[in-house]
């Protein structure tokens, strides 16, 4: 299928972007290659924090044997999510490890070694979503630990309770699966359709929204096809809008503009203008969850690029570590591969082929030196293209001057917050500069700066608030020995009085 950008917009009732780049696709390494089951690995790493928000609390220690299935940690907070073990084994520990995350920090994990027997423990209560309420449905989300598994990972459970806070009308079901590389969403909807559609409307009716709409880019024919066979499911009628191929078109705000027209201000909810977006592997893992009561334990993962020997959409469990996976696609080749975790233009590097899939991870590329951007930046020649191509309407050569001046305020000042990293600027730029490193590198550095100054201006509080107990206990004491003082001049005013009268009465006895 190949439609121009005008075309489908016309036919599509579809709103134009502004900015977005065409990166090469690459998809072909895997995308005729059919969901494969990988075998249990030696060993599952499940860190406690896959997820936007507080960390999962502990419930297991070291030693204990645990049953596929079974809930190994529970959410904290209400944006946390809850953890189970993907296969029975026993826990061999329970401690920090390296995090799948451009942070490389350390994180608690609970570390399992599987027993080989795969054995299940009880799953969840297998539900009739035809029967069951709203709250019923999105508290389901939650107690099977979904996040969302298009690469945020935000707590699923946090969004479908949006209906209860805001008027909502729309669910965007996001197939568009722009980044390069990445084939993973598009074969999971064309050999999962049936069950992807009624996850997505599983979470429509948890959402209380009228409309389910999938956004699927034109380069996934196939997957169209598939999901065009269920036009009518829970009640709801099946809207696919196939978009233009273009990067960053699964950026759940520029889903909602293209397919709504409406416009989410920086820093805004979706949710605000009445939309929801949630991806398609987040719907397959919510039919599950319902129909099934399997709580999140596995995703698909594309392995590509020209450093791994056997390219391959892999089903893995979550936790297993990112070695036993290219060790199962026939390991790496070539010597100066790099590899990344996610998609090549908002991926980040493996600091270690330890660290586990997550649910959030969509790919694992290994990159040779040729499939790599130049790494040799020359000066900014004003040309303008990253202008053109940021798809938030920011100045990237600006913004990054500043930084380079050291100057973060300046660049918070012209929307370096408002950047949403996705490396169009950096790709369309002629000089090689790593604009999006840069803004990456600063909002880092202004997180940090914030946070210390959080723990300044609290050190502060404390310290007032230390002052004024303090100042508060003395007071108290002064007045309690005032008071004493006060009590024992009355006593003695009182015996002297007393003695007085006494002496007084003798008096007048004699
Ligand atoms: S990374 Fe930021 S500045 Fe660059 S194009 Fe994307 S949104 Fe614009
Ligand atoms: S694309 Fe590169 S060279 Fe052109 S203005 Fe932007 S930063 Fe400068």
């Amino acid at each position: 299928m190949s439609l121009s950008l005008a075309h489908l917009l016309n036919r599509n009732g579809l709103f134009a972007l502004k900015g977005g780049v065409h990166p090469e696709g690459r998809k072909f390494l895997t995308a005729e290659t059919p969901i494969e089951s990988m075998p249990l690995p030696s060993l599952i790493r499940l860190p406690l924090r896959q997820h936007i928000g507080a960390q999962a609390e502990p419930l297991v220690k070291r030693g204990d044997a645990v049953v596929k299935g079974q809930l190994i940690a529970s959410a904290r907070s209400t944006v946390s999510a809850n953890v189970h073990a993907p296969t029975s084994g026993q826990v061999i520990a329970v401690g920090f490890f390296t995090a799948p995350h451009p942070s490389g920090l350390p994180v608690p994990t609970v570390t399992i070694r599987p027993d080989g027997q795969d054995s299940w423990g009880p799953r969840l209560a297998r539900m009739h979503p035809e029967d069951a309420t709203a709250p019923e449905l999105a508290t389901r989300a939650a107690e099977a630990g979904i996040v969302g598994m298009g690469g945020a990972g935000f707590p699923a459970a946090v969004k479908l309770h949006l209906g209860q806070k805001f008027d909502l009308d729309t669910l965007i079901i996001n197939g568009a699966e722009c980044e390069p590389y990445l084939t993973c969403d598009d074969r999971l909807m064309r050999e999962h359709a049936e069950e992807i559609v009624d996850g997505a409307a599983i979470m429509a009716k948890a959402l209380g929204v009228k409309r389910l709409i999938f956004g699927v880019e034109a380069n996934k024919a196939a997957a169209i096809a598939a999901l065009s066979g269920y036009r009518n499911v829970l009640g709801y009628h099946i809207d696919i809008r196939v978009l233009p191929t273009q990067y960053p078109m699964g950026s759940g705000n520029h889903l909602v503009k293209i397919i709504t027209g409406r416009e989410t201000p920086a820093r805004a909810l979706s949710a605000e203008l009445g939309v929801v977006v949630h991806n398609v592997a987040t719907a397959y893992a919510m039919h599950l969850a319902v129909r099934y009561g399997e709580p999140s334990l596995h995703r698909v993962v594309t392995v590509s690029g020209r450093g791994v020997k056997e390219p391959r959409n892999l089903r893995v469990l979550i936790g297993t570590p990112i070695k036993e996976i290219l060790d199962h696609c026939g390991g790496l080749i070539g010597d100066q591969t790099q590899l990344v975790m996610g998609g090549p233009m908002m991926g980040f590097p493996v600091q270690s082929l330890r660290i586990p899939a997550i649910k959030s991870t969509s790919g694992i590329l290994a990159l040779t030196k040729a499939e790599r951007r130049k790494s040799d930046a020359m000066p900014c020649i004003r040309c303008g293209s990253c202008v053109q191509a940021c798809p938030a309407g920011l100045t990237p050569f600006e913004m990054n001057t500043r930084i380079q001046a050291e100057n973060l305020d300046g660049a918070v000042e012209v929307g370096l917050m408002d950047c949403i990293a996705c490396g169009c600027c950096t790709y369309a730029c002629p000089s090689n500069i790593p604009l999006v490193q840069g803004f990456s590198y600063a909002k880092g550095r202004l997180a940090e700066k914030q946070s210390q100054d959080h723990q300044r201006e609290e050190t502060k509080r404390l310290a007032a608030a230390r002052t004024a107990r303090e100042e508060a206990i003395a007071a108290a004491k002064r007045e309690a020995m005032a008071k004493r003082k006060a009590q024992m001049a009355e006593k003695k005013r009182k015996e002297a009085e007393a003695k007085a009268a006494q002496a007084a009465n003798e008096e007048a006895a004699q």
